[in-house]
């Protein structure tokens, strides 16, 4: 019987294709290794699903054999592979799709090696695989050889005197300086003064920077307790997984190799929810119980929300662990990426940090997934394979046998339901860490019956004005939140009333003023300077859409009736913080939001904030962060009901989690902090909550309303997204596949509840219009046995200028 690879390659198919292992091959060619194989004439790069001896299933002749192997040792370890393919089948996602999230650049030398066997040679489709590595660079140091007095002469003793003076240094800085430097190196190398070699690129400097080693503080009763029950999981865990992931498999979790327990026995629980009020030193937990898996000998994962701005916590994990520790960020050229793959899969590094994509990281022996603000909506991935990579921690760390910790003040109503069915075992930290902080207090504001400050924007009321007043005077530091970017989030003609829209997408677009440019001298004896785009002015802006990035002039007239009447109206950010500025002209003010913060801006903004360089910041949700900021006293937010009103069933829990978050800014140490919120509506279950930092309450009454509606966690939620240039296509599109999913079997037998086809909310983004079918269901079986029929009609029925997306455990409504 012959050798046969199933191998899964980079195009949107979910099945593998099976070829043959050529005998010279045989036992190199291993699962999880990347191979060359041949695809409708063209060669790409597969990753080997599986290996074994088996009659083909199908004719022989058409079976194709295996061109190369690219990796000796598989890039993707088994554990890791196994996890992969489960992720594809949960989320329907095409396996080579789902492979390439976590597939390492190719070295260069492995291209190189390919090329000396010939392989290369007809059409070769890396795909976009980036390549890496095998560039050295050139070093030179003088040697401790003496050279004979007046012996050289011209560049070669003047390379040598730089050298001795300065130390070694990279051939090709020298060759800046001196135009002969390759043959003056070469002389000095063959008389031993100067020794020349080859080394590795130097490594992101983010590495190099050494963190001193910090103390570990001695734990509270509750961190103790909670770093216990953690330890004791760690200890429980036998060498490998098995059995169903809690979340998905509606049955008992089974601890990794454990035997059936004896009748009435409660299973050793793996998996926890880490539910600590803001400033309760989760992160203390977080480092004891890695410190506990590696002393274990197993790895460890740490997935934050978002690494730039999280430049403190990854800190602190850096102060405890050094060089054990793999950051994984979007700042990292392929090649230091690359390194930091490989440390983890050669075993070198143990641990390894990151956002949401650090989620497919190969650590070693993996023991230990943590997820630190699991709450948050950064961790579905929105493009392309649309993975929830707080579900999917679940997963790979039952898969891999290790143990899994949620970590938030503000639990996802997921979580919580998981801890309900005794999926999750819950572990409290009901206090703030230092002794002397506590929750700050929190009033609310009704905007209906407070007047405008003095700065007469009724945004910034007289309570809020009063407060900042305070802060100021105290020399403390407060938080301003608002959570819409820009400079007025809506231009509307005052004569018609029509709001400016982006031309592609069903939104409206905002002005932003930009930054100020240095103003222009008026024109010389008054005369009219001449016309310039309004952005151009002084005092212009632009208009943008917060969807598809378009950016243009502000018009002068009202699109619809002509009249030159365009009012800005609302508040955003950048207004805020030019009001702010104008109403407390001795305090330092600055912003925080994605229109400032570039790749390091947020950091440095950050920083300043720490050193106590700025006075007030105002910024969007990245301020809500879990920044840990001792002299910030006072937090306002500005309008909590920007959040409330979207049509998303999930809007109260987010308008929470955002309110509770960055009132948790406040008053993290001696001082006591303070948070005004304002609202229109205080009513509103998601602000009086929040006002009373009762979070379980929310959760309660959050639970109970889903059940209600029918919502997750109640149900489950699969969402087709369908989106055509042609509105009618698109419209055709769904109304197909809603009819599809009526009368499949699931379907008709009302186990899944087709809701639309409709339009989206954003019924046009970008251009195409957007159009959807929620499938609903309160078992997940039926739900995958309907989307498994509806993949099929989308794969061979539909219109092919339509294009349909999968969507499981949708997160984002609009
Ligand atoms: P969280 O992540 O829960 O919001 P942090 O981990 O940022 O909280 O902790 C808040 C503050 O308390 C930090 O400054 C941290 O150094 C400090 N802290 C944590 N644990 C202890 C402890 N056991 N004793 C003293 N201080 C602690
Ligand atoms: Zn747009």
């Amino acid at each position: 019987m012959p050798l046969l690879a199933d191998v899964a390659v980079p195009v949107p198919l979910s099945q593998a294709f099976t070829y043959e292992v050529p005998a010279a091959l045989a036992g190199e060619v291993r699962p999880g290794a990347r191979v060359l194989c041949e695809f409708h004439r063209r060669k790409l790069l597969g990753v080997v699903l599986a290996v074994s001896e088996r009659s083909a299933a199908i004719d022989p002749s058409k079976i194709k054999p295996l061109a190369a192997l690219v990796d000796a040792r598989p890039a993707l370890p088994a554990e890791l592979l196994a996890f992969l393919q489960e992720l594809a089948a949960y989320y329907f996602a095409p396996i080579g799709e789902v492979l390439r999230l976590a597939l390492p650049a190719i070295e260069r030398e492995q291209v190189r090696a390919l090329k000396a066997q010939g392989e290369l040679d007809g059409v070769l489709d890396l795909g976009r695989a980036k390549q890496v590595g095998g560039r050295k660079v050139a070093y030179a140091s003088a040697t401790d050889v003496v050279e004979e007095p007046g012996t050289l002469r011209g560049q070669a003793a003047a390379v040598l005197a730089l050298l001795r003076a300065n130390g070694e240094q990279p051939v090709a800085r020298i060759e800046e300086r001196f135009g002969n430097a390759r043959s003056a190196l070469k002389k000095l190398a063959e008389r031993n003064l100067v020794a020349l070699d080859e080394r590795e690129p130097p490594r992101d400097p983010f590495f190099r920077r050494a963190e001193e080693r910090d103390v570990p503080p001695e734990l509270n009763a509750a961190q103790a307790e909670a770093a216990a029950r953690i330890d004791a999981a760690l200890a429980a865990l036998a060498p490998s997984g098995g059995g169903e992931h809690p979340a998905i498999a509606q049955q008992e979790p089974r601890p990794a190799g454990q035997e059936p327990r004896p009748v009435g026995q409660e299973p050793r629980p793996s998996a926890f929810l880490l539910f600590g009020v803001t400033g309760s030193g989760k992160t203390e937990v977080y480092l004891r119980a890695i410190k506990s898996c590696l002393d274990r000998g197993r790895g460890a994962l740490v997935m934050v929300p978002e690494i730039a701005l999280t430049p403190q916590l990854v800190a602190r994990f850096r102060a405890r662990f050094g060089d054990e520790l793999a950051v994984l960020h979007s700042g990292l050229s392929d090649a230091d990426r690359h390194a930091m793959w490989a440390s983890l899969h050669v075993g070198k590094v143990r641990v390894a940090i990151g956002a949401r994509s650090a989620l497919f990281a190969p650590v070693p022996d993996l023991g230990l997934i943590l997820v630190d603000e699991e709450h948050d909506g950064s961790f579905k991935q929105e493009e392309g394979v649309r993975y929830h990579a707080r579900d999917m921690a679940l997963l790979r760390a039952h898969r891999a046998g290790a143990v899994c910790v949620l970590g938030s003040a503000t639990p996802s109503i997921e979580s919580v339901a998981l801890v309900r069915r005794g999926k999750l075992a819950e572990l409290r930290l009901p206090d703030r860490a230092h002794r002397e902080a506590s929750l700050p207090e929190v009033s609310l504001v009704d905007l209906r019956r407070f007047r405008a400050g003095p700065s007469g924007d009724p945004l910034i009321s007289l309570p809020l004005h009063r407060a900042l007043e305070k802060t100021l005077a105290a020399k403390e530091q407060a938080i301003l939140f608002l959570n819409r970017r820009g400079f007025a989030p809506s231009v509307v003609c005052g004569s018609c009333g029509t709001l400016t829209t982006c031309d592609a997408c069903s939104v409206a677009l905002t002005y932003h003023r930009g930054r100020r440019r240095d103003a222009r001298p008026p024109s010389p004896g008054g005369a009219p300077a001449p016309a310039a785009p309004l952005d151009e002015r002084p005092e212009g802006g632009r208009l943008r859409c917060h969807y598809c990035d378009y950016a243009g002039p502000l018009p002068d007239r009202c699109g619809a009736c002509g009249a030159r009447n365009l009012l800005l109206e609302g508040l955003g950010t950048e207004r805020l913080e030019a009001t702010i500025a104008g109403s407390f002209p001795e305090a330092r003010v600055a912003r925080l939001d994605r229109d400032v913060a570039g790749k390091d801006r947020s950091q440095a903004i950050l920083a300043r904030m720490r050193e106590g360089k700025i006075d007030i910041l105002v910024g969007t949700q990245m301020v809500t962060k879990g920044h840990d900021l001792p002299n910030v006293t006072l937090v306002g937010v500005v309008n909590a009901d920007a959040a409330l009103g979207l049509p998303d069933f999930r809007a109260a829990e987010r308008g929470f989690q955002l309110l509770v978050q960055v009132a948790g800014r406040a008053g993290r140490r001696d001082r006591p902090g303070r948070v005004l919120i304002q609202t229109r509506n205080p009513e509103h279950p998601a602000i009086a909550f929040a006002a009373a930092h009762d979070v379980p309450g929310f959760l309660e009454r959050e639970i109970r309303d889903r059940e209600e509606v029918g919502y997750p966690p109640a149900t489950r939620l699969a969402l087709l997204r369908i989106d055509a240039v042609d509105e009618s296509v698109g419209r055709g599109a769904a109304a197909k596949l809603a009819a599809h999913a009526r009368t499949c079997p699931e379907g008709v037998a009302r186990r899944v509840e087709v809701l639309g086809p409709s339009a989206a909310p954003i019924a046009r983004l970008r251009g195409r219009y957007r159009f959807r079918v929620l499938l609903r269901a309160r078992e997940r079986g039926p739900l995958r046995g309907a989307l498994a029929a509806l993949a099929g009609l989308i794969r061979d029925g539909l219109d092919r200028n339509a294009r349909v997306i999968i969507d499981v455990d949708p997160v984002a409504m609009l």
